[in-house]
């Protein structure tokens, strides 16, 4: 009686889970007429109970996947089942329909197979995500490699092939560390199974002895690369890990320019505020002096200390303005107007304003017969020029000559400044043309500056496409040269 009332409980229940289920749920005897229908097979393939009991299940099988069915049939009398078979239904409107079926054999009280059951689930829905999920890492601009926990790869997008220049059949089945510089590759394997035995999305940090990670191209070509790990099971059930893979070159480019431009900015501002002081200091002492003291000095003094405030004060606003320059240069603001002209017009100039001030400059024509239409922008090389003429003027004795010479070599026009003053000792050559680059050579000599001056010129003139150098001869004088080059 209790049994029987079980009997009729699990009957109930399985009715109730076949008429619930979301999946087809079908029989059919082996002659392969449909003997049971469930509601959700009539929502996969349009007919009802009425329709298809008594049918040949066959009438839901494109033409063409007869053999399919044979083949089904064959396992299924031999009482094999058969697990996730993907494949195509018709539904009854004629459209197709994406499956995977689950069919089992029938037994009879014997043990003798009668027909096949079989759970089948409409694969539209996740075909339709499958396909978006293969789109999107089909089309992501990173690289998305599946690896599985052997460290071998079973997957590679087609941006794997552009970081990598490896075609994907020369990835697949291969370790890893193809894809990975060799002296890493001790680290590496310990490193990924300690990984695969605690797996959790992350980014991945770099290997031991090496401040960045890195990937390496076919050709041997590294790159700094961004990783991101992340576990997944596949279907057969292996831990494998997804590793999306990003060329970090230039955002590293990035991050280590504004590492340099933090550096520089903070550099700078103590240089500045460094150099500013000693010159507001006297402008302020001799300011407070003459208020202080009117009465009591002389006129002459008077003169002498308000020329002391001009010069600081002349100095500071030359200095203001080229740290406003090497601002302007290192946010990348500065603007050139290059354009063909006669760079003797330049010297020319020099020599004409110089005229009025003092007889110290010459002006010596290596090459007569020199072209000298440059490709430039005249009013930055004016700039340069009159930076080299005043250092000459500053670091030489004022009744040694200065001498400018103007050559053509090669493609390029050069025009020098050379003086017989105190010269730049050897050690200080590699820091003349650097920002600061103050030179220790003066001695006793404490010649007021900058120490930007030489590095804008170097920027300038490297801005359009020149060079600029020195040669030079402690106590014996120094020779600037810069060169432009000429317009075709
Ligand atoms: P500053 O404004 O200090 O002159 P520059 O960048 O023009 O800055 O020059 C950097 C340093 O190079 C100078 O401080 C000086 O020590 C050295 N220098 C430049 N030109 C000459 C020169 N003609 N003779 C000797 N030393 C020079």
């Amino acid at each position: 009686m209790t049994e029987l009332k079980e009997t009729e409980i699990q009957n109930a229940l399985s009715a109730a889970i076949v008429a619930t289920s979301n999946d087809a749920i079908t029989s059919a005897s082996l002659d392969g007429i449909v003997t049971s229908w469930n509601p959700a097979a009539q929502r996969i393939y349009g007919y009802s109970a009425e329709e298809m009991i008594g049918q040949p299940f066959s009438v839901l099988v494109p033409s063409g996947t007869a053999a399919e069915v044979a083949n089904i049939l064959e396992k299924i009398r031999k009482g094999q089942s058969i697990e996730h078979f993907e494949t195509v239904r018709l539904r009854k409107d004629g459209s197709d329909v994406p499956v995977s079926m689950n069919i089992s054999p029938i037994h009879d009280l014997t043990g003798a197979v009668i027909g096949a059951s079989s759970i089948t689930r409409d694969m539209t829905e996740q075909n339709r995500t499958e396909q978006k999920f293969r789109a999107t890492v089909n089309s992501a601009p990173n690289a998305i490699l599946i690896v599985d926990k052997t460290g071998v790869i079973t997957f590679a997008n087609p941006q794997t092939e552009k970081i990598f220049g490896y075609q994907r059949n020369e990835m697949l089945g291969q370790p890893i560390e193809l894809l990975i510089p060799s002296r890493f590759h001790a680290n590496h394997s310990g490193l990924r199974d300690g990984y695969l035995a605690h797996p959790h999305l992350r980014p991945m940090g770099p290997v031991e002895g090496a401040a960045e990670l890195y990937g390496r191209r076919k050709d041997g070509h590294e790159f700094p690369a961004d990783v991101s790990l992340s576990p997944i099971e596949t279907t057969d059930k292996h831990a494998s890990v997804v590793a999306i893979i990003r060329d970090a070159t230039e955002q590293r480019k990035i991050v280590r320019r504004l590492h340099e431009l933090n550096e520089l900015r903070n550099g700078f501002v103590v240089t500045v505020a460094h150099d500013l002081r000693a010159p507001m200091n006297s402008i302020s002492g001799f300011a407070h002096e003459l208020i202080n003291e009117w009465d009591a000095t002389e006129d002459s003094k008077k003169i002498e200390y308000l020329q002391i405030i001009v010069r600081n004060t002349e100095h500071l606003a030359e200095f203001v303005e080229k740290v406003f320059q090497v601002a302007r240069i290192e946010a990348g603001e500065f603007a050139y107007n290059i354009r063909p002209f006669d760079i003797r017009s330049l010297v020319q100039r020099a020599l004409d304003e110089s005229a009025s001030t003092s007889d110290r400059l010459r002006f010596e024509l290596t090459a007569p017969e020199v072209t000298a239409i440059v490709l430039g922008d005249e009013d930055r090389l004016w700039q340069v020029l009159t930076n080299l003429i005043s250092n000459a003027v500053k670091f030489s004795p004022i009744e040694e000559p200065i001498v400018i010479g103007l050559s053509c070599i090669d493609d390029s026009v050069q025009i020098s400044v050379m003086d017989r003053g105190i010269g730049i000792a050897n050690g200080d050559m590699s820091t003349l043309f650097t920002k600061f680059g103050r030179v220790s050579t003066l001695g006793a000599r404490k010649i007021p500056g900058s120490g930007l001056g030489l590095y804008i010129c170097k920027t300038l003139v490297e801005a359009q496409g020149g060079q600029i150098w020195c040669e030079s001869n402690p106590g014996r004088g120094s020779t600037f040269t810069f060169a432009i080059p000429v317009a075709r």
